[in-house]
This record gives C-alpha cells, sequence and structure tokens, in this order.
C-alpha cells in the first residue's frame, strides 16, 4: 500500500492564532502556560485536519513557536554567549531573546540575523557558531512532539533539519569553517535519533534541502561522513528529503548514501523523475513530491497520475509514499473558509487541506476505484481554468507578442537624458528625497479600515487622504526637500495597493503565510492575464504636483517586486507573467508622464530575492527581470527621470544587471553597513546617479546631520559628487511623525553641508 505522508504543515493557524498568541505573551498579557495550551491545541488540530484529509502519516516537530532553525540551534545547544544566561535560566525567555533580541535587567542583546529560506518568502533565523563551538542535547523538542502525536493516536514522523544543511545554513562568527564541527555534532544527531526510536519512532524525516544547491566536494564529503557516521547507530529509518529544486549533479552519490529512502520535489524538478528512479537503491523508500507545497493551484492529477503509476510499477507500493513537493508551510491552510473569491478562481485553488486530499486522489486511483468521481471533479477544474476567459485574455497576448527590443530601451542614452532632465528640474547637487511612503500613523490606518467597512463614504476617505497628501506635501517644501512625494496614504501595501486595481488578481481573506515569527504575509493570487482597466495612482500624483511648484515624484511598485510577493499561476512562465505587469506598468508610467510628472520612480527592492537557487541560471533570470523593469519605464522622453528603489540587497553579483536596468537615480539601503554596499557601484564604475541611505529607518532613532555628513564624505570619497542624491534607507511608513520630521530636518541639513563643502 502507498504511503500518503506529509513534510510540515503551517503554523500559524488559520486565524492567526499563534500570532495573537505570541504576541500577547510578549506583551506580558499571557503566561507561557497559556502560550503552550495555544500552541499544543494548534498542533492537535492540525493533526487531526491532516489525518481527515487523507494523510496517513503526520509530521510532528515541524511546529515551532517561532523558527524551525531557531528551534534546531536551539536544541543543539548552538546558544550564542550573549543569550546564554537569559537561556539558563528561563528557556523560553532564552529562546525568543535569539529570535528578537531582549532589553532589561541589565541586558541589551540583539537577535540573531534573520535571511531568507531558500527562495521562498519565510525567513529563518541563522544560527551563530564558532571555532570552538561545542553541541550537546539541551531540548529534546522532537521526542516530546512525537510523544504528544502518539498519545493522540497519531501515527507521526518526526522532522529534523539534517546536520549538514544545518551546519551550511549557520554562519561561523570567526571566519572559522562551519563543516569543520561536524564531528562534534554527529554525536547529539546521534544521540536524538536514538531517543527517537526509543520513543517509538520508526521513522525520522531528515531534511538536507542544501542538497539541491550546487554543493562542492566539501559539502559532498560532509555529508558522506555524516551520514555513515548515522548509519550504525540505533535510530529509526531515515527518510532524506531534498526540496525546492532537482539534485541535479548530487544525485550520483546522493543515492549511494546509508539512509532509507528519499524524498524529491516532483514540481520544481521534474525532470528528476526517471534519473532517480533510475539510479535508487533497491532498499530505498522513495517519496514523491507531486503536489506543489508552494503555491495555491489545484494539480493537474492527469499528469501526475501516469508518473505515480510508473513508479509503482517500478518499485511497488511498499516502497512509495506521496507527499507534497516541501513542506505545506508555505501555503494558507483552508481554501474552503474563503467566501469571497470569484467562482471559477476558488475552484481552481488548493491550499495544504486541499492538497493532502488530492494526494489521497491520487493514492486512492493507485490501490482503486473509488477515485473517479475526485478525478473526475479534478479534472473539470482544470478544463474550467485552461478555458476561463478570466484567464486568457486574447488582448494582452496579442499585446505581448508585438512587443519588440525597442519597447524595454530607453530613447537616448543616459548622459543625453541626464543633461535633458537637469535643465527641466533644475536641482542643486546632492539634490534631496525620500523613497516614498511617510509615516502610516494610527489615523491613516484607522480611516481605511473605516472606510473598508463601510463606516466612512468614499468621499470622506478621499477627503481625509487629500488633507494627510496636503500636509505632507506642506512639510516636504517647509523643510526644504528638492524632489517631494505624495506620500503613499492611500496604500495598505505596496503590491496589493496595485493588485487590486489590475485585471488578472485575486485576494483572500485569510491566506497568511508565515514571513517570520508571528509575522504573516496574505500574498495576492495572480490567476489570470494582467491588465490595467485604468489609471492607479495618477490621480495622486496629479493632485500632488498641484499642491507644490517642486517636482513630485510618481512612485510605482516594479514587475519584479509584484510578481515576488504575489502566488503567481504557473500554468505559463513566470517571465510571461512578469512582462504582463511590466506592460500594465508601462501604461501608468506614461499616464504618469502625461500627467505632467516628471519624476517616476519604480521600487523593485525584491528583485534579487528572485535569484534562482543555482548558480547557472541567474542569468536567465536577471535577463528577464532587468528587461521587465525596462519594459515599464522605457515609454518615456529623456526628459522623464526614472528612479528606483533596492533595499536589503547585496549588489556585488548582480552589478551587471542593476546596471542594464538603465535607471537615471537608483536609491539603496546603505546606512546600516557603513556605506560598504557602495563598494559595488564603485569597483563597477557605475555611472548613473546614485541614492545612498544616509539614515537607517528601521529604528526611531533620530541622527544628527554631522553623521550622515560623514556618510556622504565617503560616499564623496569614491564617486562623482555629481552622481549622488540624499536621501533615507527606505520608505518612513513604519515611523512616527516626530522622528521623521526630526531626522529629515538633519538629512536636509546635512545635504546643505555638502554643497558647500564640495
Ligand atoms: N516606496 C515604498 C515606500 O516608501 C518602498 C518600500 C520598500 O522599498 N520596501 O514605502
Ligand atoms: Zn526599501
Amino acid at each position: 500500500m502507498t504511503t500518503l505522508t506529509n513534510l510540515g504543515f503551517p503554523r500559524i493557524g488559520v486565524k492567526r492564532e499563534l500570532k495573537q498568541a505570541l504576541e500577547s505573551f510578549w506583551r506580558g498579557e499571557a503566561t507561557a502556560s497559556e502560550l503552550q495550551d495555544t500552541a499544543s491545541a494548534l498542533r492537535k488540530r492540525h493533526w487531526q485536519l491532516q489525518r481527515e484529509a487523507g494523510a496517513d502519516v503526520v509530521p510532528c516537530n515541524d511546529f515551532s513557536l517561532y523558527d524551525h532553525v531557531l528551534d534546531t540551534a536551539f536544541m543543539l545547544d548552538a546558544i550564542p554567549d550573549r543569550y546564554r544566561a537569559l537561556a539558563d535560566a528561563n528557556p523560553l525567555s532564552g529562546y525568543f531573546a535569539l529570535a528578537r533580541g531582549f532589553q532589561g535587567d541589565g541586558i541589551d542583546v540583539h537577535a540573531l540575523e534573520m535571511t531568507k529560506w531558500f527562495d521562498t518568502n519565510y525567513h529563518y533565523l541563522v544560527p551563530e557558531l564558532h571555532e570552538n563551538q561545542t553541541f550537546r542535547l539541551r531540548s529534546d523538542k522532537p521526542v516530546a512532539e512525537f510523544l504528544e502525536a502518539k498519545k493522540l493516536g497519531f501515527k507521526a514522523r518526526p522532522v529534523i533539519v539534517g546536520p549538514v544543511s544545518f551546519l551550511l545554513l549557520s554562519k561561523t562568527v570567526d571566519g572559522s569553517d562551519r563543516l569543520a564541527l561536524l564531528d562534534r555534532l554527529i554525536p547529539v544527531y546521534a544521540e536524538l535519533l536514538g531517543k527517537l526510536k526509543d520513543a517509538g519512532a520508526d521513522w525520522v524525516q531528515i531534511d538536507e534541502p542544501c542538497l539541491v544547491l550546487d554543493q562542492d566536494s566539501d559539502d559532498q564529503a560532509a555529508y558522506r561522513h555524516a551520514y555513515r557516521a548515522l548509519a550504525n547507530v540505533k535510530r529509526p529509518s531515515l527518510l532524506l528529503a531534498t526540496y525546492f529544486g532537482a539534485l541535479e549533479d548530487n544525485l550520483s552519490w546522493v543515492t549511494s548514501l546509508p539512509v532509507d529512502g528519499l524524498h524529491i520535489d516532483l514540481v520544481r524538478a521534474p525532470e528528476q523523475f526517471d534519473a532517480v528512479i533510475d539510479s535508487l537503491s533497491s532498499q530505498w523508500v522513495l517519496s514523491l513530491g507531486i503536489v506543489d507545497g508552494r503555491n495555491v493551484w489545484r494539480t493537474d492529477l492527469d499528469r501526475v497520475l501516469p508518473l505515480v503509476k510508473r513508479a509503482h510499477q517500478r518499485i511497488g507500493g511498499e516502497r512509495l509514499q506521496l507527499a507534497p513537493s516541501c513542506s505545506l508551510l508555505h501555503v494558507p491552510i483552508d481554501v474552503t473558509l474563503e467566501k469571497a473569491l470569484p467562482a471559477g478562481v476558488y475552484s481552481w485553488l488548493a491550499f495544504a487541506r486541499q492538497k493532502i486530499e488530492e494526494l489521497r486522489t491520487v493514492a486512492d486511483a493507485l490501490s482503486s476505484a473509488n477515485a473517479l468521481h475526485a478525478l473526475e471533479t479534478a479534472r473539470l477544474r482544470q478544463s474550467s481554468r485552461k478555458n476561463s476567459p478570466d484567464v486568457h485574455r486574447p488582448d494582452v497576448a496579442k499585446r505581448l507578442a508585438q512587443i519588440d527590443g525597442h519597447a524595454s530601451r530607453r530613447m537616448s542614452d543616459y548622459t543625453q537624458r541626464r543633461a535633458v532632465q537637469q535643465q527641466r528640474l533644475r536641482l542643486p547637487a546632492f539634490p534631496t528625497t525620500t523613497i516614498g511612503s511617510f509615516p502610516q500613523t494610527h489615523e491613516v490606518r484607522e480611516a481605511r479600515a473605516k472606510y473598508k467597512s463601510n463606516k466612512l463614504s468614499a468621499a470622506d476617505y478621499e477627503t481625509f487622504l487629500q488633507a494627510e497628501t496636503q500636509r505632507c506635501v506642506r512639510f516636504q517644501e517647509d523643510i526644504g526637500l528638492d524632489v517631494l512625494v505624495h506620500g503613499e496614504f492611500e496604500r495598505n501595501d505596496m503590491v496589493e495597493y496595485f493588485g487590486e486595481q489590475l485585471d488578472g488578481f485575486a485576494f483572500t481573506k485569510l491566506g497568511w503565510v508565515q514571513s517570520y515569527g508571528s509575522r504573516c504575509v496574505k500574498p495576492p493570487i495572480i490567476y489570470g492575464d494582467v491588465r490595467r482597466p485604468s489609471p492607479m495612482t495618477v490621480a495622486w500624483s496629479r493632485y500632488a504636483q498641484s499642491l507644490t511648484r517642486r517636482p513630485m515624484k510618481g512612485m510605482l511598485t516594479g514587475p519584479v517586486t509584484v510578481l515576488q510577493w504575489s502566488f503567481v499561476r504557473d500554468d505559463q512562465p513566470r517571465a510571461a507573467t512578469c512582462r504582463q505587469i511590466a506592460l500594465a506598468l508601462r501604461d501608468e508610467v506614461l499616464d504618469l508622464e502625461a500627467a505632467g510628472i516628471g519624476v517616476i520612480q519604480i521600487d523593485e527592492p525584491a528583485l534579487r530575492e528572485g535569484l534562482p537557487l543555482r548558480r547557472n541560471q541567474w542569468n536567465t533570470y536577471l535577463d528577464w527581470a532587468t528587461e521587465c523593469f525596462r519594459l515599464a519605464v522605457c515609454g518615456v522622453r529623456d526628459e522623464t527621470q526614472i528612479h528606483t528603489h533596492m533595499c536589503y540587497s547585496e549588489f556585488n553579483d548582480i552589478m551587471d544587471s542593476v546596471a542594464a536596468m538603465d535607471a537615471d537615480v537608483i536609491s539603496i539601503e546603505t546606512s546600516r553597513s557603513n556605506m560598504e554596499l557602495l563598494d559595488a557601484f564603485v569597483k563597477f564604475r557605475y555611472p548613473n546617479d546614485i541614492g545612498p541611505g544616509v539614515y537607517d529607518i528601521h529604528s526611531p532613532r533620530v541622527p544628527r546631520s554631522a553623521e550622515m555628513t560623514q556618510l556622504l564624505a565617503r560616499a564623496v570619497s569614491v564617486l562623482n559628487p555629481n552622481q549622488l542624491w540624499v536621501n533615507p534607507d527606505c520608505g518612513l511608513k513604519t515611523r512616527g511623525w516626530p522622528e521623521t520630521r526630526a531626522a529629515l530636518v538633519q538629512m536636509v541639513e546635512a545635504a546643505q553641508a555638502m554643497r558647500h563643502i564640495v
């Protein structure tokens, strides 16, 4: 009999119960045991749900109060010294101190660094190790959660992060070799596996997702060494789980590791099926990841079934397992709770629960005939999606087919553009500007909530927003900024705001996905061809420009960022969807230009996030990503100045592409790195204008102008002063007005000082 398993389930709860519980605990309004009660209630509910949906075996230890990599570090006692006293005194407070930092009782520690989990929008905490790092089994969380499931009557398979991926996902603070710590780590894993065996676990899912990355010979040796060492200890059988890509060149040696089974991602990498099955050890279990764990679409079961049947023929039902491609952490829980989606779209979607039901249908179809009805329903859904006029719009296809190379090139090169733009804008040296948003105060959010729940009329909401915008424009004039913005008060979120106005996007009510810790996002769903029915921002930009003689910067979110922060349709290449968004934005850019807006900024903070996991695929991505940006902006005349903004980026290895975007001005986050990020631009001899952020917007701290002139002096020492703009690191929406005012006054002062010096 083929087994239906799952690799992991969302933890946060349909109504974000975990978020509420965590935040009230952090505020001191709930006790630790209240928090733990919520956590165990969620685990129980989710196990139940998975079983009801048809899972034979449910995952355990996939739950986390904050992050599973942090859990692993904590369990292994990889706790940096600065947190140790806290963790020893109170493990839970210590754990949260690693996650979020801690201030009080004479202690002041910042959190571990956070970074993206592969190419998902989930963020994990990066364990900090050092040369003399030791490990011990500090907690038995995996055992406890296994026993908890067992006691409730669930057949559960513990999930643990494998030792090699754990080290590769960590960093050493002293520059020592992470993998050199492997020998100290292995005994702790052996101890944990022994305990799981004693507790009654017959299988463990050991996640080694780094196996889908480029792995060098040292990495390879580490896997060999680790799994050889774990081969002969008392332990459950090991299912080595890989996901997010193909094993590719790693396959040849992975199949000789002494484990008992392999999970492969056949959604991201269906092409690896034959190679894997051909090289599979005759003892191994094979877990097929056939349902997309990272996206919200129903599976085309007619495409998947032949594959599963082939595997069944080759290795038999006993050794075959069916699973999602990866943990379901990256999708919302249950689509049946969505009552307001368009009927078509609703029927095409599968969230975590529906994905397990799909797997049930496949498993049933393998063993008996009672899946016919479910298969037929699935088929109807596929064909309705394939034939829907809301998905396929001939006008969009036609327009896409007509674009040629000219569409993604500015009329003249940068030097020529710069001259006409200077004539038109007449900006001083070191022009000052901001990145777009101004404080989204309680009043702003309250007004929007009231408007959305019909407690405030459209007219009153508009009047309110106009007053905010006007105040913001006056403020910027008063303190002497050169290029103004309208403040983005009308926007809830930089992607949602545009998605709501474009054809082809749908929005959920409860489609929450964990971003990090208690933070969740509700990504828009791009289900169909994207089109702009009417202008989106022009009225606000025009209104704001009418209030001032200074240049008002139009403000848009770029095509790659919209794509990156949404659930994207899977029935055409991502590049095609991105081009459609780019064309919609191109219309907006041209309308802004026609409305007299002479400076337009298109934010692309997520450009780097879209990089493929394997290096050899980078160029393809970067080519279409930068082309899409240009497609959005290149329709304008020379005199229209195009800005872009990218925060949180490392630029060194993508400098060619940043240059290929050919924005007249780029603003980047640099203040926290003491302008280090600028080095990439210097090395590259980046020719266009740059606004290196001169102050950190993540904290309410008000920097003095002298600090900013210091940073600018550093920039001047390596770049042409004529290239430089002066702006904060990013938008100001999370800040309050008092510190915003104070900081910007200092910033303008710093720019003025620079004009005198240089
Ligand atoms: N224009 C946006 C803002 O100011 C940019 C946000 C971002 O870069 N993430 O809020
Ligand atoms: Zn930013």
